[in-house]
């Protein structure tokens, strides 16, 4: 038996054979042309034949992976029409008088590899997404067809990286799971799996070769371990975790529609945190009682222009629609930092973490602030919307910012549209100054809702996207529950509610904790609710 450490990207447990994505290699050799114009005329006929296929796949994925993620399919036709990635090409091909396939991959690798240079964990995992935009046109131009090798008995299928084109056309029932030698924990390939209930598992490097083909393998995408000719004594111990897992999630589900009690039956909200709409969908699924983060800078990433306020205003307005009665949180705008939107023209800076971000953009750009603000006050009207605001630090910051929603609502009311008035106004607690002065912040908050996220990385000092610094990074260090305690306690004493929407609110082993502290309410992953509903009974 061998067994090989990768990182678990999708849940889930799975054994089958090994499987090699077999990809016939396109030709991209260097062709000398004669005639340029003819050469960028046979590229643009390429390219448009491709935006064609991608706004076919845009629609025709929306079934199977959901509506927001095909969008990445309209996100790659834009791509195609981007002069950023179009130009190299013509150049190449004017410049060094060659066939298209030649610039196209020559080009398009040199942008990939661009973007994989890149810190941003987010800009990093868009590399794929270049190569899967060129590979299509190049598939085009040689009128080659790719095939994947099929298979009669499912597989646990391999490659060194899929694209999420090959991820999303997957035929569920051939394939059990995925590994790859390569990848990303947040690219479309690992959202794509976890969407459609495959487990997969990334990044094992070259340990991963093919020699393996054909091999009995067995993995657990949680842990991220794949064992090449599992013992038997390793099939029977994935198999009890697969019936214990089969049976919690009965077990769970006698939990589904019930009210968040404490042992004490003290009320508690068990939210969700979502990043777009089709997550609204999940968040229902996943029984949760309200929104407690609408991650709404999603909705400005993977676009080349700001998103307008008619756009805004019907994502706003399909989740509050969605959630029906229940609250919908909506967080302002937080990009900056590790969620970098090259539109937004932000200066390079030595620190981004402590740099412009959130609400420092916001209240320097008001315009940009009024837009999203006129957005969701316009949602408002259709269902239980809140506001909240990231990053705040002062009062003074709150004030600004509650200013600049008033006006909104004066601009609004003048024109007679519709909304809500009195949408609550609340704010994320994420730095020690804020949890410091959290007594003062309370005076002008509906609520509190923590991100210890940010809070663990301004408290400890240590930046969240550093991997290698993890073993520093004490999560249940004293000082963060510390700032908690305080938070929740400033915020009571105003009579005020306060929450947890970082990912400590999901971490079980401090459910008892936040009980205790009094914490009103945890926005969680969906899929965490049900779960932390039985833990909360019991606490
Ligand atoms: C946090 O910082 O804990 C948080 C929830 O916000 P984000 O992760 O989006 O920065
Ligand atoms: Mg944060």
């Amino acid at each position: 038996m061998i067994t090989l450490q990768g990182k678990g990207v999708s849940a889930g447990i799975a054994r089958g054979r090994l499987s090699f994505l077999k990809r016939t290699s396109l030709s991209v050799a260097k062709r000398p042309i004669d005639d340029v114009e003819q050469e960028i005329k046979r590229f643009q006929a390429a390219r448009a034949t491709a935006a064609e296929q991608l706004d076919e796949l845009a629609g025709s994925m929306t079934d199977k992976i959901g509506k927001e993620n095909a969008l990445l399919f309209e996100i790659h036709r834009m791509m195609l029409e981007d002069t950023d990635y179009t130009d190299p090409i013509i150049e190449i091909i004017k410049t060094e008088k060659v066939c298209a396939e030649y610039a196209v991959n020559t080009a398009g690798s040199r942008l990939s590899q661009d973007f994989a240079d890149m810190d941003d964990e987010y800009m990093k995992a868009r590399a794929i997404d270049i190569y899967d935009v060129s590979k299509r046109v190049i598939k085009l131009l040689s009128g080659e067809e790719q095939i994947l090798e099929g298979k009669d008995e499912p597989v646990i299928l391999a490659a060194d990286d899929f694209t999420p084109s090959e991820t999303a056309q997957l035929d569920r029932s051939k394939v059990r799971a995925l590994v790859s030698a390569q990848g990303a924990a947040n690219s479309h390939t690992a959202i794509f799996a976890r969407t459609m209930g495959i487990p997969a598992i990334i990044s094992f490097g070259a340990f991963l070769s093919e020699d393996l083909s054909g091999k009995d393998a067995a993995l657990d995408g949680e842990t991220g371990v794949l064992y090449i000719d599992p013992e038997p004594r390793i099939i029977k111990e994935l198999e009890e975790k697969k019936e214990r897992q089969r049976q919690e999630r009965e077990n769970l589900e006698k939990m589904r529609g019930k009210p968040t009690l404490t042992k004490a039956r003290r009320p508690m909200k068990l939210y969700a945190n979502i990043g777009s709409v089709s997550d609204a969908d999940a968040a229902l699924a996943g029984d949760a009682e309200g929104i407690g983060l609408f991650r709404s800078e999603f909705l400005y990433l993977g676009r080349n222009d700001y998103p307008d306020e008619d756009t805004q205003y019907e994502s706003y307005r399909k989740v509050l629609e969605k959630m029906g009665d229940r609250q919908v949180i909506i967080r302002t705008l937080d990009i900056g930092a590790d969620k970098q939107v090259d539109y937004f023209k932000l200066p390079k800076e030595e620190n981004p973490a402590l740099g412009m971000r959130a609400i420092r953009i916001c209240l320097t750009r008001p315009d940009l602030f009024k837009t999203q603000l006129r957005a969701i006050y316009r949602a408002s009207a259709h269902g239980n919307a809140a506001i909240m605001f990231p990053m705040i630090n002062s009062l003074e910051e709150l004030l600004k910012a509650k200013e600049l929603a008033r006006a909104v609502r004066e601009e609004l009311a003048s024109k007679g549209i519709a909304f809500k008035e009195d949408v609550p106004i609340g704010i994320m607690i994420e730095t020690p100054a804020s949890a410091l002065i959290s007594d003062v912040l309370a005076r002008e908050a509906a609520f509190f809702s923590i991100g210890t996220n940010d809070l663990t990385q301004y408290t400890l000092a240590i930046d969240r996207q550093n991997d290698s610094l993890s073993s520093f990074c004490d999560t249940h260090h004293e000082a963060i529950l510390r700032f908690i305690r305080l938070t929740c306690e400033n915020a009571h004493k105003a009579g005020v509610w306060c929450g947890i929407c970082g990912a400590l609110g999901a971490d079980f082993s401090l459910t008892k904790s936040f009980v205790e502290m009094g914490l009103d309410e945890l926005s969680v992953e969906p899929s965490y609710i049900l779960k932390l509903r039985s833990i909360i009974a019991e606490c």
